[in-house]
């Protein structure tokens, strides 16, 4: 379906009415196990973990919308992430940007290195030229990253990822589907915390990992059935009913940031905005080249100490204090205190993280009242 426009997409991606009733959405398939007519005759599944209708449809609504032949769903982001890097071997090698996710830093770092798989990070393509060699398997981006909003231009991670025999895995999660198709751009996989935009209301976690590649499909989803990290009939039922109001949401979480990111620009209690629709920002053509729109997260740097923060925080009513982003809901969040505290304070600031870093996930809510609100914040 993919020439229809994203809008009716969403609507309709990975679903047919039931066959048996007519029912437009796909049922809960609340079953471990499919009762088969003999030994081996099945009509197609056989038990959940490998596959389920309700889990089959959010993964061709996924793959659909992401542009990509091939979708397969999780239970996390996390569980996405894990599951691709049991794709490699002992000894083989990743190169990723190092403004990065925490909890894809710490996996790399905490459990993948034990096992022998090394990762060099880099804050340029120009960086990564000298650490390829024959065990660099993957080139791992997340752009914007997060959560600095630093952008990475797809097509030239991808060139230099194909030149050296390497994939390119982009983290699509800031902006979603709607804002950014890195397969577009050469992309080899597509990488997804669910939980976020896609579900779209901090109501369930999940992951999909997508691709146009049918070998490398094939092993993900051995590894997806082997590893086992996917998401429950109902988590799945709820992702997709999210999907169908995605491109209704991005539109409003964009409105909202790129007012927040406007009035924190001319805010004199703030030192340093960022924001991919900054178009005095060296990533603009970038941004330009590869994205439809600036997605739904600001950050910025506060004028002042950890007091002054503290106090900015307190007296905020609609952000609420939380981890996680993505959903209607607007928060704000501390990124070396919370999201990003598992990476050490040294390697954190030289990653730009500093302490009074905030980072917000505009919601969709009434922008005036958003923006009274960060005013009502920053009187202190
Ligand atoms: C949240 C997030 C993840 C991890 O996903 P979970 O669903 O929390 O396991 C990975 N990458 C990015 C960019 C994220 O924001």
């Amino acid at each position: 379906m993919t020439f229809l426009k994203f809008r009716t997409l969403a609507v309709h991606a990975g679903s047919e009415p039931d066959p048996l009733t007519g029912a437009v959405n796909v049922p809960i398939y609340m079953t471990s196990t499919y009762a088969q007519e003999s030994p081996g005759v099945t009509k197609g599944y056989e038990y959940s973990r490998t596959d389920n209708p309700t889990r089959q449809a959010l993964e061709k609504a996924v793959a659909e919308i992401e542009h990509c032949k091939y979708g397969t769903a999780y239970s996390s982001g996390m569980g996405a992430i894990t599951t691709l890097l049991l794709s490699l071997r002992k000894g083989d090698e990743i190169i990723s940007t190092s403004d990065l996710y925490g909890g894809t830093y710490r996996i790399f770092e905490k459990v993948f290195s034990n096992l022998g798989i090394k990762v060099n990070y880099i804050n340029t393509l120009e960086e990564a030229g000298i650490l390829f060699n024959k065990n660099t398997k993957m080139v791992w981006i997340e752009t914007p990253s997060n959560p600095l909003l630093k952008i990475y231009d797809i097509q030239a991670f991808a060139d230099v990822a194909h030149d050296h025999d390497a994939m390119l895995v982009v983290d699509n999660t800031f902006a979603s589907p709607y804002f950014q198709n890195p397969v577009k751009y050469g992309a080899d996989v597509v990488l997804h915390s669910t939980t976020k935009y896609i579900g779209g209301h901090s109501d369930v976690v999940g992951g999909a990992i997508c691709t146009n590649n049918e070998e490398l499909h094939s092993r993900i989803k051995f590894l997806q059935n082997a590893a086992g990290a996917v998401p429950s009939p109902f988590d799945s039922f709820l992702t997709l009913r999210g999907i169908k109001t995605l491109p209704l949401r991005m539109e409003a979480h964009m409105e909202n940031s790129l007012a927040i990111a406007n009035f924190l620009l001319t805010c004199k209690k703030v030192k340093r905005v960022y924001y991919p629709g900054d178009s005095s920002s060296p990533y603009w053509d970038i941004v330009k080249k590869q994205m439809y729109g600036y997605g739904g997260i600001v950050s910025f740097v506060l004028n002042g100490g950890i007091e002054e923060l503290n106090k900015f925080l307190k007296n905020l009513k609609i952000f609420k204090i939380a981890e996680s982003l993505g959903g209607v809901e607007s928060l704000i969040e501390v990124p070396s205190i919370m999201t990003h505290a598992s990476i050490p304070k040294e390697e954190r600031e030289k990653r730009g993280i500093y302490d009074t870093l905030v980072r917000i996930s505009a919601g969709i809510e009434d922008t005036e009242d958003l923006l009274e609100d960060l005013s009502r914040g920053f009187e202190f």
